[in-house]
């Protein structure tokens, strides 16, 4: 992790939080104890690394511990798959669970014991009303909820039916074991919620072992509970099921204590949202489902494992998380704040690079036939400890299509017919003669340089304003190069709720060059390495795009950092 966050203390209200608890004894013997709950279901997001560096840290800075939890107790939607991937993202993100690798199913059999003890104590019933009953019982916010008929069972009867449920005899939805709460409470989530369900589905851990599974508003904070969880941090949809949530781990406490290591205690938080993309699973699976984008991992979406192809790094993520900070309020983060974090680490890290992205070629007419030259580049501008590289010149180059321009504007300061630019780290050029192919689209610029005015060594006295980048074309090493840029158009793309937010994606999402010339320096370079192409941006070396023979480049973000000028100027 980045070292800078190390022992760095939080300001959030929910750091204030445990450190209040920690120094007034709050916890007795035990330590903060913090968790993450992924359900496997999907990949992981953005958003879900604000929980992730959340609890991991907390744990951290008051040396306490962090578990993973899986909270795999609908087995309808999950698969080992989204386990896997889950873990390898919450590692590379640098949050360590260390030996406390968990699974909300490892507590079937106990949970099941826990139940029985409800119902034992009067506290739980098997009810036989259909989902759409139970809805209609419920009640609204304003009217209260209605006993269901199957309230007063007696307990004999309840152990006795809920045990034919676990053995199989019902079929799915026919009945269901709820909570004995309060139908007329304010919070409807008290109105005696389900806690377990009949589903006749394997489970990918516990195979065909149970078929009936426990809610979550009952699973999780026993899990908790069971596992010694102090401070139990979640995101802000959960605040109505805090009351449910006390009311589960006060039971278990009270008939069960010897499974309890701590009575845990809630705190939501709000979560994080990110300009310019969407974030609910739900939306990331139809992209992936519909072939939108080409996978979970495809570098434009906000998951972790499609960050981490797009060539971000962890610790540009944590400062983005700590820049962002945590609150109650929801608000949207500024895709361009990440960006600023990603550009800034990389400013002083990232080699450069020449590629031409949209080459042109230049002939120069007055260079000795066969000849080349070695320029001696620096790898970091400003960093001598990241030493210098040759970079071949000759009579045969290319330039961006874009840097040349035959009827330029008066504040062009590039090549034009007639006009002198420095090539970067080598000689001023002019433009002698324009050379089209048969469809008017230039073909070859024909220029001459000039021999005094090589780089560090220039004694013409000319002052140019423009400095171009270019490839030698005999030297170049061809690669591709895949331009990514923002997944949809707007801001918000979810926000107008009659419009499906895929008719915001942004048809120049990802645009793909193909042979790409570089300098040979890249040949060097290994995969899962970050350089800036010169004025192009930064780039990533992607080792899952890459093909034998043909090495593929991630633009991660271009140079232009519109973010920094807002804040200057604010
Ligand atoms: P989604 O709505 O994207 O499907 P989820 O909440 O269903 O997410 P879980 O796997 O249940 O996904 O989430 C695990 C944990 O991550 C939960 O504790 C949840 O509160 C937290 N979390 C999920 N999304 C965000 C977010 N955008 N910001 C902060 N925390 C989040
Ligand atoms: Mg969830």
């Amino acid at each position: 992790m980045h070292a800078k966050n190390d022992n760095q203390a939080m300001t959030n209200f929910i750091y204030n939080m445990i450190k209040e608890d920690v120094e007034k004894g709050a916890l007795g013997d035990k330590c903060v104890h913090t968790r993450f709950p992924p359900e496997p279901n999907g990949y992981l997001h953005i958003g879900h690394a604000r929980a992730i560096l959340l609890n991991f840290k907390l744990a951290r800075i008051f040396n306490g511990k962090f578990n993973l939890r899986f909270d795999d107790t609908n087995p309808i939607k999950e698969e080992q798959e989204f386990v896997d991937s889950i873990m390898e993202d919450i590692r590379w993100l640098g949050a360590d669970w260390e030996d406390r690798l968990f699974f909300s199913s490892d507590y079937f059999d106990v949970k099941y014991e826990f139940a029985l003890r409800l119902i034992k104590a009067g506290r739980a019933y098997v009810c036989d009303l259909n989902q759409e009953e139970i809805r209609e019982y419920r009640g609204t916010l304003t009217e209260p909820g209605t006993e269901s008929p199957y309230r007063n069972r007696s307990i004999e009867e309840n152990l006795d039916l809920f045990e034919r449920m676990r053995k199989g005899e019902f079929p799915d939805g026919s009945r269901v074991l709820r909570a004995k709460i309060d139908m007329t409470s304010g919070n409807l989530n008290m109105r005696d919620p389900v806690i377990y369900r009949i589903l006749h589905t394997a489970h990918h851990r516990t195979g065909d072992k149970w078929c009936i599974y426990p809610m979550y508003d009952f699973d999780h904070p026993f899990s908790d509970a069971h596992e010694g969880i102090t401070h139990s941090l979640c995101s802000i949809e959960y605040t109505d099921h805090r009351p449910l949530y006390d009311w589960i781990v006060d039971n278990a406490m009270e008939l069960y204590p010897e499974v309890v290591k701590y009575r845990s205690r809630q705190t939501e938080f709000a979560r994080l949202d990110l300009t310019y993309t969407v974030m609910s699973k739900r939306k990331l699976r139809r992209l992936v489902e519909e072939k939108y984008v080409q996978g979970w991992n495809d570098p434009r979406m906000p998951t972790i494992a499609g960050m981490r192809r797009r060539g971000f790094t962890p610790a540009a993520i944590a400062d983005f998380q700590e820049r962002v900070g945590v609150s109650r309020a929801d608000s949207i983060a500024d895709l361009a704040l990440l960006e600023h974090c990603i550009r800034q680490e990389l400013e002083t890290t990232a080699p450069r690079l020449m590629a031409v992205l949209d080459p042109v070629k230049v002939v120069i007419t007055n260079w000795p036939e066969g000849e080349s030259e070695m320029m001696e580049m620096e790898n970091i501008p400003g960093d001598e400890s990241a030493g210098t590289r040759e970079v071949p010149f000759s009579g045969e180059l290319y330039i961006e299509r874009d840097d040349f321009m035959e009827d330029p504007p008066k504040k062009f300061f590039r090549l034009a017919p007639g006009r002198e630019v420095r090539l970067k780290g080598a000689y001023i050029i002019k433009c002698e003669e324009v050379i089209k192919d048969s469809q008017g689209i230039v073909s070859e610029l024909r220029c001459t340089y000039d021999p005094q005015t090589r780089s560090g060594n220039d004694t013409s006295g000319k002052k140019v304003k423009g400095v171009i980048h270019w490839v030698s074309t005999g030297y170049a090493t061809r690669v591709k190069v895949n331009l990514y840029d923002k997944l949809f158009t707007i801001e918000q793309p979810e926000e107008e709720r009659d419009i499906d937010f895929i008719n915001n994606i942004n048809p120049q999402s990802l645009v793909v060059c193909e042979n790409v010339p570089v300098e040979p320096a890249v040949e060097e370079v290994f995969p899962g390495s970050r350089f800036q192409f010169l004025r192009k941006g930064y780039f990533y070396y992607d080792p899952v795009a890459s093909e034998e023979g043909m090495p593929a480049f991630n633009r991660i973000v271009a140079l232009k950092d519109s973010w920094a000028k807002v804040k200057n100027k604010g």
